[in-house]
């Protein structure tokens, strides 16, 4: 399905859906066995860097078999980061039920026009997108952000500006909108613990009503999987994200209705196959190492199920697409 009917609950429920990154087999079955166990609705979302790592054919089988496996879960397929209308075509071919096209680092105007084509080709094949305004700190795959500690020194000046998004929303047609709140992409996100601007995120909720926002950066380090690297032979000194505390806050009590997740899923695979490789130098079994790193993914997911407050809401994430008379995007009624 769409985002649609997961965004018109999450607006006000109380609650956002996690959006995972997915490039292998291990990561997608990790994260499904974890939304499943938690009967919670999902979004994969694939970067341009997924699709030349994993090849597109893939991609679509793997999450197919998940489909299969799990015919019970609302699941989004969403392109994370796309950077041209090419792209965005692509994916819609590909059976994405939505994208993001990512004009943030380009001039306003220039963003709302790469946005608004994308919107006429997306909506036209009943995709939804997701735009972003403001500037994120960190690095993330192509996606450049800014330096971390001129991003904290400056920060108000890269956050979203609440008036500018509403003219934004309304001329490029976005159907939600990542917005710069004080995160950052990356696990070297802050040298001080953060501060989401909840100030700012109120502000655009009163010029945007009804706009579902997304944050992006929104990893936080878990300090289990950074202890278990720094132990085993890793080097990620430093390492810091967002606590999850102002996670559940953006996502209980505003409109935040997807949180992006991909850091920590990497830092759940590495840890675990760095202890393996570290306790037991014999092993030489992928599947001994792979298989434990899945296991992690499983149970960091689980969590962040209960932090995004999404944990039981796949029922009802259905319930509301049957409402709205089923709606799939033009590729699945071929
Ligand atoms: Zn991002």
């Amino acid at each position: 399905m769409t985002t649609k009917p997961m965004f018109d609950l999450a607006y006000t429920g109380g609650f956002a859906v996690g959006a995972f990154n997915v490039n292998n087999m291990e990561i997608t079955q990790g994260i499904i066995d974890a939304c499943a166990a938690e009967k919670a609705p999902l979004i994969l979302q694939i970067s341009k860097g997924a699709r030349k790592y994993a090849n597109m054919t893939y991609l679509r089988h793997i999450i197919l078999a998940a489909v299969e496996e799990h015919p019970e879960l609302p699941i989004c397929i969403h392109l994370d980061h796309g950077d041209t209308v090419d792209l965005v075509n692509t994916c819609i071919k590909d059976g994405f039920t939505s994208v993001m096209i990512d004009g943030s680092h380009h001039a306003y105007e220039d963003n709302i026009k790469l946005v608004a084509d994308a919107a006429k080709v997306a909506h036209a094949a009943g995709v939804p997108v997701e735009a972003e305004l403001g500037q994120l700190g960190g690095i993330e795959e192509d996606v450049k952000g800014l330096d971390a500690e001129e991003y904290a020194k400056n920060l108000h000046k890269f956050l979203t500006d609440p008036n500018q998004a509403a003219d934004f929303w309304k001329r490029s047609q976005c159907d939600s909108l990542a917005v710069a709140i004080g995160t950052s992409h990356g696990a070297f996100k802050f040298k001080h613990e953060a501060k989401l601007a909840f100030d700012v995120v109120e502000e655009i909720m009163k010029t945007c009503p009804g706009l579902p926002l997304v944050m992006h950066g929104s990893s936080s380090v878990p300090k289990e999987f950074l202890d278990l690297i720094n132990k085993y032979g890793g080097a990620m000194p430093n390492a810091m994200g967002v606590p999850e505390e102002q996670i559940h806050m953006a996502v209980t009590k505003y409109g935040v209705c997807k949180v992006n997740i991909d850091t920590d899923l990497r830092m759940a695979l590495t840890a675990k196959i760095r202890e393996v490789f570290a306790t037991k130098p014999g092993e030489f079994d992928p599947r001994n190492y792979l298989g434990p790193a899945r296991d992690a993914i499983t149970s960091m997911v689980k969590r962040k199920l209960h932090v995004l407050n999404c944990a039981g809401k796949a029922d009802a994430v259905i319930a509301q697409w049957k409402k709205l008379g089923s709606p799939v995007p033009s590729y699945y009624k071929k």
